[in-house]
């Protein structure tokens, strides 16, 4: 049996080890490069039990024990570490009183008000996405996994029962027995190819820094308000390897259709130095090491699409995983394994992420909601 993953992203990563580590035949294609995309721009926060109360806690659960599983498992240094994680807003009309509140975070100006605790070592923690989905990609890799690169540009299906039969990059095809689309936001695009409902993109911005030792490992989530009244939410995350990330600033501009294309929206970045500089005074002095925009994959009702394509033999989908990916890639590298090899998930009930619950996109609106 031979698989194969559309996506060399966190989540067709994470797929390639668990199924390699089987003894499965696994080829990646790639289009443009592993963790080009959100899979290497994102923070890199995982939290155990911040999706409790929603469908998706039994997958963050399992994935949170599985990351610090990983780092025993597998070879590298991805910056796993487990952290405090606070929260707050800004008020700069304290900026006077010479403190940030009840936490004090030294690093960070005194019109940061550290209202709240959100998590302990035992609960919160982090990667370095980029590192992280690399690791995984080598060991699947060293597990006997291909990656190669091509844009897929279709499924091949054998028809009467319907099955894939492989997949095509350009005029050329890799035969396969199951494809398994892993194309974070540009899984809209299988939606051609498939009966498969619409994954849409989000972007969202982000700025890495040289901090060096100055910043404590402390992961921050703060509220603030721009000069002209927008509100913005911040996410703060020091890495182990003495640089600091910070993302803010979403929009709904439209995903490009080739990864490589996607570019910053005009002025973002310079919103998000100006806001940084009044988060903190080590951010204000600190070298800027990246200047980054990326596409969080989401669906319409917000949770991941993850399982068998319906009506099509040896079709799979996993993607979706909105805010989540990076966090929930463990467990559903794990699931899809457990899917394909045996036929039914062991450890995560995957039903909630039926791919047949949402409506199947008409290919003739696919355009449309590429946003055009
Ligand atoms: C600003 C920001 C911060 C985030 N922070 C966090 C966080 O702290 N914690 C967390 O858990 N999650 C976080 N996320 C979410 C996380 O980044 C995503 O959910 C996750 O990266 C999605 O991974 P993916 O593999 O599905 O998609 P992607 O990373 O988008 O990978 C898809 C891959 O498919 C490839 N591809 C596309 N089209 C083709 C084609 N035709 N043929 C072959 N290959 C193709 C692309 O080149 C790309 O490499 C964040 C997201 C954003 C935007």
């Amino acid at each position: 049996m031979r698989v194969l993953i559309c996506g060399g992203g966190v989540i067709g990563a994470t797929i390639a080890y668990f199924l390699a580590r089987r003894g499965i035949a696994v080829t990646v294609i790639e289009s443009t490069g592993v963790a080009c995309a959100a899979s290497g721009k994102a923070g890199g926060f995982l939290a155990r039990d911040w999706c409790d109360g929603s469908a998706l806690a039994p997958l963050a659960r399992r994935s949170f024990a599985l990351h610090a599983r990983l780092t025993e498992e597998v070879p590298g240094d991805w910056g796993y570490r487990r952290l405090d994680t606070y929260g707050g807003f800004t008020d700069f009309r304290r900026r006077a009183a010479g403190r940030n509140g009840p936490c004090n975070l030294a690093w960070l100006s005194d019109g940061v008000v550290v209202s709240q605790a959100l998590g302990t070592p035992e609960t919160t923690a982090q990667v370095h996405p980029a590192s992280f989905t690399a690791a995984m990609m080598h060991a699947a890799i060293a597990h006997g996994a291909e990656l190669r690169r091509g844009r897929v540009t279709g499924i091949v299906r054998r028809e009467s029962p319907a099955r894939v039969a492989g997949i095509a990059i350009g005029g050329e095809t890799v035969e396969g027995d199951a494809v398994i689309v892993a194309m974070g936001p540009w899984s809209l695009l299988a939606a051609a190819w498939l009966p498969l409902p619409a994954v849409f993109g989000l972007k969202g911005h982000s700025l890495v820094f040289d901090t060096g030792a100055q910043v404590p490992g402390e992961a921050v989530f703060l509220e603030t308000r721009e000069a002209n009244g927008t509100v913005l939410a911040p996410e703060l995350f020091p890495r182990s390897d003495g640089t600091t990330y910070v993302c803010a600033i979403s929009s709904e501009s439209p995903l490009p259709l080739d990864p490589a294309r996607v570019a910053a929206d005009p002025g973002a970045f310079e919103r998000l130095e100006k806001l940084c500089a009044n988060l903190s005074p080590v951010l204000a002095a600190a070298r800027i090491v990246a200047r980054q925009a990326c596409y969080r994959p989401v669906t319409s009702d917000g949770l991941p699409l993850i399982g068998r394509v319906p009506g099509v033999a040896g079709a799979y989908i996993a993607s979706g995983h909105s805010v989540w990916g990076i966090l929930n890639a463990p467990a559903t590298g794990e699931a899809m394994a457990e899917l394909i090899a045996d036929g039914k998930t062991r450890h995560v009930d995957l039903s909630p992420f039926d791919p047949a619950r949402l409506p199947r996109l008409d290919p003739a609106r696919l355009h449309a909601a590429a946003g055009g």
